[in-house]
C-alpha cells in the first residue's frame, strides 16, 4: 500500500525542503505531488494530469517514460551503475565523449564530465583561469558577464550569475566579473539594432583596456534563460565571438539551456556558426532523464594541461559521480532518438507553429513582449503596455498565471513577470494547440480575469 495524499503532504511540509522556493508561503498551501509521467504528461497523485510546459524545469527532450529511453537504462543497469572515471574508462562515457565531440560545433575535441549545469559552468571557469596559468599567463585572472546572466548556484558559477536576488546575499563570498550589457531589445530605446551595438561597443571598451587581464567571457548564447528567456539580436552572438578572439580572450558558451535542439539548432552556437573555446551542456544531455553534465574543450585548451611539470598543469577537478554509466547510457540513447525522429527539424516546424499560435498573445493588454527562439519562450507582462510600466512585484503576476495555467492543466514556472514556455521537443502539434491556448488564457485570465481572481 502507497501512502495517502495527506501523508505525502504531510511528510513533505516536515522534511522536503524545496529549491528557489519560498518555504513559508509554500508550505501554507497543498503541495503538488507528482506520481507518475507519461508523455507530455505529467500525474498527480489524485491521477489528475498536467502538461508538462516547462520541461520539468527546462530538461525534457523526449516526454516521460519514454520506452527507449527506459531500456537503455535498465540495459545498462545489468552491466554496471556506476563505476569512477578517475584513472579509468567506462564503456557508456567514452561513447557519449566522443559522440559529444562529434555533434558539437568544430573544435571541442575533449569531453570533461560531471554531474549538474551549474559543476559544468564550475569546471569551464577553472579550465579557462589554469589554461592562462598553464601558459605562463598568470595576470589573466578575470571573467567577463552579460548583464541578467545565470550560470547556476555554486559560488562560482553564481559568481558569474548577475541577477540580484539570487546574488545578493552571497556577495562576500563571490568572486566579481566584468558585467557586460546585455541586447535586452524590448527595453532598449533603440530596439534590436540599438541594443546589439551598445553591447559589441562596450565589450571592445572593455577589451581595449582590460583583455590582459581578462581569462574568459561567459554567456548563455542566442537566449538568456532565467534572466527572462532574452532573445539575442541576428549578429551579436558572432560579434562577441569575433571580439573575444581578436583580443586573446577564451569564449566559454554556456548551452545548458539552449543545447539539443531546444532553439532549432542542435547547439544555439550553431545559430551564428560559432565555435566557442569551451562549452558547457547539462539539462537536456540525457532527455531530462538523469544528472549528467559535460564541459567540452577545445584541443588547444586541453594541450595546456597536459606540461611535463603534472602538479602544475594537471586539471586537479571531478566528483564522484564524473561519467556515470547509466547517465551516460541514457545520453546516448537520447541523442538517438533525436536523430532517428530527425528532431531537430522538426523543433523548426514546431517553433512556427507555436509562434502563428502565440500571435493572439502579442495581442493581450498586458503582453509587453513574446520573445521565442525554437521551443524557448518567454512572455513579458506589463501593466501598461505604451510606457512597459513593469506589474509591481508584489503583484506577483508571472505566478497568478503559473497558478491559472496549472488549474487549466498545465505546469509551468515563471521568471518573475515573464511567463515561460518551454515544452518537451517531442510535443506533436495538437498537443502545441491546446498547451498554447491554455497559456494564452491563462495569461488573459491572470492579468484581467477580475472573477478568478
Ligand atoms: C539551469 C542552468 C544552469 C545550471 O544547471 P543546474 O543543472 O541546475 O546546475 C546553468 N546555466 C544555465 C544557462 C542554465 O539554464
Amino acid at each position: 500500500m502507497g501512502l495517502t495524499y495527506d501523508q505525502l503532504a504531510e511528510m513533505n511540509k516536515k522534511h522536503l525542503w524545496h529549491p528557489f522556493t519560498p518555504m513559508k508561503a509554500y508550505n501554507a498551501a497543498d503541495p503538488l505531488i507528482i506520481e507518475r509521467g507519461e508523455g507530455v504528461w505529467l500525474y498527480d497523485v489524485h491521477g489528475r494530469r498536467y502538461y508538462d510546459g516547462f520541461s520539468s524545469v527546462w530538461l525534457n527532450v523526449h516526454g516521460h517514460n519514454v520506452p527507449e529511453l527506459n531500456k537503455a537504462i535498465t540495459d545498462q543497469l545489468g552491466l554496471v551503475a556506476h563505476s569512477t572515471l578517475l584513472g579509468m574508462a567506462n564503456v557508456p562515457a567514452v561513447e557519449l565523449a566522443a559522440k559529444l565531440a562529434g555533434i558539437a560545433p568544430p573544435g571541442l575535441s575533449k569531453v570533461f564530465f560531471s554531474d549538474s549545469g551549474a559543476a559544468g559552468v564550475e569546471i569551464a571557469l577553472k579550465m579557462a583561469f589554469q589554461y592562462w596559468q598553464n601558459r605562463g599567463r598568470r595576470g589573466k585572472a578575470t571573467f567577463i558577464s552579460m548583464n541578467g546572466a545565470y550560470h547556476g548556484d555554486t559560488i562560482g558559477a553564481a559568481s558569474v550569475g548577475s541577477i540580484p536576488l539570487y546574488r545578493e546575499t552571497f556577495l562576500p563570498l563571490l568572486f566579481a566579473p566584468r558585467i557586460l550589457p546585455y541586447p535586452y531589445a524590448y527595453r532598449h530605446p533603440e530596439g534590436a539594432e540599438g541594443a546589439k551595438d551598445a553591447t559589441l561597443s562596450a565589450l571592445r571598451k572593455l577589451l581595449e583596456q582590460e583583455a590582459d587581464e581578462i581569462a574568459a567571457l561567459i554567456v548563455e548564447p542566442i537566449v538568456q534563460g532565467a534572466g527572462g528567456i532574452v532573445v539575442m539580436p541576428p549578429g551579436c552572438l558572432s560579434g562577441i565571438a569575433a571580439l573575444c578572439r581578436e583580443y586573446g580572450v577564451l569564449l566559454i558558451a554556456d548551452e545548458v539551456a539552449t543545447g539539443f535542439g531546444r532553439t532549432g539548432e542542435m547547439f544555439a552556437c550553431d545559430l551564428e556558426r560559432v565555435s566557442p573555446d569551451l562549452m558547457v551542456v547539462g539539462k537536456g544531455l540525457t532527455g531530462g532523464y538523469l544528472p549528467v553534465a559535460a564541459t567540452l574543450a577545445t584541443d588547444e585548451v586541453y594541450d595546456s594541461f597536459c606540461g611535463d611539470d603534472e602538479r602544475r598543469t594537471t586539471f586537479f577537478h571531478g566528483h564522484s559521480f564524473t561519467g556515470n554509466p547509466l547517465g551516460c547510457a541514457a545520453a546516448l540513447a537520447s541523442l538517438r532518438l533525436m536523430e532517428e525522429r530527425t528532431l531537430v527539424e522538426e523543433v523548426r516546424a514546431k517553433s512556427a507553429f507555436v509562434s502563428q499560435k502565440l500571435a493572439k498573445a502579442a495581442e493581450l493588454v498586458h503582453v509587453g513582449d513574446v520573445r521565442q527562439q525554437g521551443l524557448m519562450v518567454g512572455i513579458e507582462l506589463v501593466r501598461d503596455k505604451s510606457t512597459k510600466e513593469p506589474f509591481p512585484w508584489a503583484d506577483r503576476i508571472g505566478v497568478r498565471a503559473a497558478q491559472r495555467a496549472r488549474e487549466l492543466g498545465m505546469l509551468t514556472r515563471p521568471l518573475g513577470h515573464v511567463v515561460v514556455f518551454m515544452p518537451p521537443l517531442a510535443s506533436t502539434e495538437a498537443e502545441l494547440d491546446e498547451m498554447t491556448d491554455i497559456l494564452v488564457k491563462a495569461i488573459d485570465d491572470a492579468t484581467m480575469g477580475s472573477e478568478w481572481r
